[in-house]
């Protein structure tokens, strides 16, 4: 079997929010495989190729968080994150197991396709040229190969964390705010979601050791967002 972008795993408990992100992606043309607890979350993903998980994040049994954290292990597949208003550490919790966006309820259905197919399709369209590296001494970035090494180790980064890098170190020196970035990272412009790329950005750091107040690679420019700078030896 090969992964299909068509095909979507959505875990919700609430059957009435469940039902409705029901009918809206199969309206879009998506199969959905709707489930309604954690564990049977991580079963039907371990059975399945899904393109995209869609992850409440308060399950009973096995927590979205947990969810999250073991899909995570395996699979880099796009995932969003729903979370209930004013969870808000909960949310920053969600893009930190790696989620790559995250919805707060209530949301519109067609805020969730438009998301979904954002990042169905940054996911999977290489709008990278063949052979893409970006060699940053120490670091270095396989743009079509979706691989980071530092100091010759692999660093695992998720699709966002991945697309982010690039973004910022195809232009060293170049700020870059957190809106554009939120169009270049997710794919859409909404406003209200800069603290995602804060997010990405810290998950970022760790991956690579980078500490924020002696950066070497990503740099915060207070009041204007983030750059890299190409600080090989
Ligand atoms: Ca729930």
């Amino acid at each position: 079997m090969t992964v299909d972008n068509r095909k979507i795993l959505l875990v919700e408990d609430e059957a009435a929010i469940r039902e409705a992100i029901v009918a809206y992606l199969e309206n879009e043309g998506y199969l959905v495989t709707a489930v309604d607890d954690g564990q049977e979350a991580l079963e039907e993903f371990a059975a399945d190729f899904f393109g995209l998980v869609i992850l409440d994040l308060m399950l009973p049994k096995v927590s979205g968080e947990k969810v999250c954290h073991t899909i995570r292990e395996t699979s880099d597949i796009p995932i969003i994150m729903l979370t209930a208003k004013g969870e808000v550490e909960d949310r920053i919790t969600g893009l930190e197991l790696g989620a790559d966006d995250y919805l707060v309820k209530p949301f519109s259905p067609r805020e969730l396709v438009a998301r979904v197919r954002a990042l169905l399709r940054r996911a999977h369209i290489a709008d990278e040229p063949a052979h893409e590296r970006l060699d940053f001494g120490p670091l270095v970035i396989d743009v079509p190969g979706h691989k980071v090494t530092l100091q010759d180790e692999e660093v695992e980064l998720t699709a966002s964390e991945f697309k982010l890098l690039v973004t910022l170190s195809r232009n060293p020196g170049r700020v870059y705010s957190r809106m554009e970035l939120v169009e270049k990272v997710l794919g859409y412009d909404y406003d209200g979601y800069e603290r995602t790329i804060d997010s990405h950005v810290k998950n970022l750091r760790a991956k690579l050791h980078d500490d924020p107040r002696e950066p070497r690679w990503l740099y915060t420019v207070h009041g204007a967002g983030y750059r890299f700078e190409n600080n090989a030896v």
